[in-house]
């Protein structure tokens, strides 16, 4: 049996049928294109800067200073890309919709809240901009996106808010009415829904191997297997101890996000790891594909805690995620079933196709739900805690810590002064995470 012959459907999946699994690849789907290589290399024991953590924020970062003649060594404790970047569903957004327009404004005041949300939409514009100006093979597509209403209440605040976001800044968007709904989505369990036609999509394999071509070929340093266990002020700089030897370097910077840990504590204190997991589905016929996503746009829909979507952009596969099963190892199918439910009650038309893939990923949720970059009282650069929206955010997040590091000041955002709140009670909301999902997953059901 290999993944391509997998026996286990989305239907068997969701009714717990798992004696069919065998099929399934615990991996994700991406990987398939651009699998993740073992380092052999040791870092090289001086460099201008050292960055923890592979992912977009750290190859961004990375990118725009080996651009700007700094020597760069990305230190990553696992293959490279090993963390949420290779591993997210390529939706790309502004970050825009994580608060209604009038929340923000009454969390923030009007005037932080316009040039936030602003920068969330020059957040999109520069992931099109990098893929474009380096040249990265990755499928990036200006698709749209359709979010769908689980119930018409959810249509009419949706409809007030994309009223508000272009008011406020200017941002096109359109409503879709449950009668028209079927021009969006093939699916009958929607109230309508909103269109962002400039929100886009990607293969995260792809691009995150082709920030790490590019970065190489510049002269940069990526090195799988180098833990960071310790970061010591030495002189002017820090010498940062890893698993595969010590490295002397002028700055630091923390690229963690939900893979956060103790290594630099105050840092720690302000993130919450989150599970998301995603599915994989074989190949749909073309026909019903047509059907079910005729503008082969980006989807989601308007719970607290909520699913997505998305068609491969090499196959007629459906990539579905959600929340990550609790109970389970996530070598299990158990883990995945609700995936598998989620997607037949959207999508009923799929219940005989094979589910190919299945894995799993942190997200890092900040306190504030916004994410952050700065520098520590003792001198180390962060960029982190994205909060589930991090394809355009890390990206644009990695190159402003870059500009601000070596002094430059396109560097300045409007994310700079805001304060980074720690978790009150950090290990216990750590722990409290699946009690919070669960009473959101019931608020979502009775509209509380
Ligand atoms: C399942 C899932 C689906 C998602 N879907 C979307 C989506 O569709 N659209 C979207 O915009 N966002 C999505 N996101 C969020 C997005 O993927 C992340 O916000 C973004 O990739 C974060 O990038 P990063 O570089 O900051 O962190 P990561 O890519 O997570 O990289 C952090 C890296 O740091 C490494 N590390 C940690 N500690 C150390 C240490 N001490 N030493 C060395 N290395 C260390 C980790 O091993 C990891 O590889 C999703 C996330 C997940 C998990």
């Amino acid at each position: 049996m290999t993944s391509d012959t997998p026996d286990l459907t989305v239907s068997a999946l969701a009714r717990g049928q798992h004696s069919q699994a065998r099929g399934l690849v615990y991996r994700p789907y991406w990987w398939d294109a651009a699998p993740r290589a073992t380092s052999t290399q040791s870092p090289r024991a001086v460099c201008d800067v050292a960055i923890v953590g592979s992912g977009f924020t750290g190859l961004s970062a990375a990118l725009t200073l080996v651009r700007n003649g700094r020597s760069v060594v990305v230190l990553e404790r696992n293959e490279p890309g090993f963390g949420a970047s290779t591993r997210n569903g390529g939706q790309i957004g502004s970050g825009n919709q994580k608060f209604r327009v009038k929340r923000l404004i009454d969390l923030r005041g009007r005037k932080k809240a316009e040039a936030m949300l602003r920068e969330g939409v020059q957040m999109l514009d520069y992931i099109a901009h990098l893929v474009a100006a380096e040249n990265i093979d990755c499928h990036f597509v200006r698709c749209g996106r359709f979010r769908a209403a689980v119930r018409p209440e959810h249509y009419d605040a949706m409809a007030r808010d994309m009223d508000d976001l272009r008011k406020l800044i200017g941002v096109e968007s359109h409503m879709v009415q449950r009668a028209e709904q079927h021009s969006e989505i093939g699916s009958d369990a929607f109230f309508g829904g909103s269109v962002l036609p400039g929100d886009a999509s990607l293969h995260p394999g792809l691009y995150h191997a082709g920030l790490m071509r590019r970065i190489e070929e510049a002269g940069g340093q990526i090195v799988g297997g180098a833990a960071v266990q310790a970061i010591h002020v030495d002189g002017a700089g820090f010498s940062v101890k890893t698993a595969r030897g010590d490295v002397v370097c002028r700055n630091v910077i923390i690229a963690t996000n939900g893979y956060t840990d103790g290594l630099v504590p105050e840092l720690g204190r302000r993130i919450v790891p989150i599970g998301s997991g995603l599915i994989a589905t074989g190949e749909i016929p073309e026909q019903t594909f047509a059907r079910l996503m005729p503008k082969n746009r980006v989807y989601g829909n308007t719970n607290r805690v909520f699913y997505y979507f998305r068609a491969a952009p090499d196959a007629r596969r459906v990539i579905w995620g959600g929340r990550v099963g609790r109970f389970a190892s996530n070598t299990s199918p158990a883990a995945f079933r609700h995936l598998a439910r989620d997607l037949l009650h959207v999508f009923p038309d799929l219940a005989d196709v094979p589910v190919t893939h299945a894995w799993d990923g942190m997200i890092g949720y900040t306190y504030d739900e916004v994410p952050h970059l700065g520098r520590t009282a003792r001198g180390i650069h962060y960029a982190i805690g994205y909060c589930g929206t991090g394809v355009s955010r890390a990206t644009y997040f990695g190159n402003k810590i870059a500009l601000q590091l070596i002094g430059d000041s396109a560097g300045t955002t409007a994310f700079d002064d805001l304060a980074f709140p720690s978790f009150p009670a950090h290990p216990v909301a750590k722990q409290a995470v699946p009690f919070f999902e669960a009473w959101y997953r019931v608020r979502d059901a009775t509209n509380l």
